[in-house]
């Protein structure tokens, strides 16, 4: 690991929620990034109750994998009990982002399931589980988190937003986009028909086939 790759990394978590706040899939003080080089046992986050539009490197907070702040003055976000258990649970994911995807979420209000209606979205989706509603920032929420990150990419929170996991925060970034963009899609196809064209079975198979999903 190159010498400062953990500010590089604090610099990219920054980064990455001023472009997820100009995309409008987080708030001034909704949504929360984290990242931990790979394998690490401790994480940095970003705070709670800060404009996350404009956030830089010193405003955020490393925590441990119980959750337990080391570093840092602000408060952690109130999501780092999830954050954490996605850390503990996969060894493969460096990077987990919640945002508040407005079209993904309400197609989960409205029962309906992301489909697989690109490409993309059978790549680097894959399944889109739905977590159950569970006040957030609480443990309850976590365990319902950590209950479902097995396998997944990317999850809805019913009533609430979306988690997109990664091995870097790039692939978490790309996960939360599609997500967002697979669900605009449906949303316009539903304006005019019930039923969507799906990608036809054979080519859903040779996707699988190239992509290994
Ligand atoms: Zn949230």
């Amino acid at each position: 690991m190159p010498l400062g790759s953990e500010e590089e990394l604090k610099e990219d978590i920054c980064k990455t929620m001023r472009r997820l706040f100009d995309r409008g899939l987080i708030s001034a003080l909704g949504g929360n990034v984290s990242a931990r080089l790979p394998g690490a046992s401790e994480f940095w986050i970003t705070p709670s109750g800060v404009f996350k539009g404009e956030l830089t490197a010193d405003d955020l907070i490393k925590a441990d994998l119980e959750s337990r702040v080391t570093e840092g003055f602000l408060r952690p976000s109130v999501e780092t009990p999830f954050h954490a258990i996605i850390y503990k649970k996969r060894s493969d994911v460096n990077a987990v982002i919640h945002s508040h995807n407005p079209i993904a979420t309400g197609l989960a209000l409205a029962g309906i399931q992301i489909q697989p209606v690109t490409v993309e979205a059978a790549v680097v989706l894959r399944r889109v589980q739905v977590v159950p509603w569970a006040f957030p920032g609480t443990d309850a929420l976590a365990d319902l988190v950590g209950k479902h990150i097995e396998g997944a990419r990317a999850l809805i929170l019913m009533n609430h937003g979306v988690i997109g996991v990664g091995s870097n925060l790039l692939e978490a970034e790309a996960i939360v986009e599609t997500l967002e963009e697979v669900a605009t899609a449906q949303l316009v196809a539903y304006l005019f028909k019930k039923e969507l064209p799906l990608i036809p079975e054979k080519d859903m198979e040779l996707i699988k086939r190239l992509y290994k999903v």
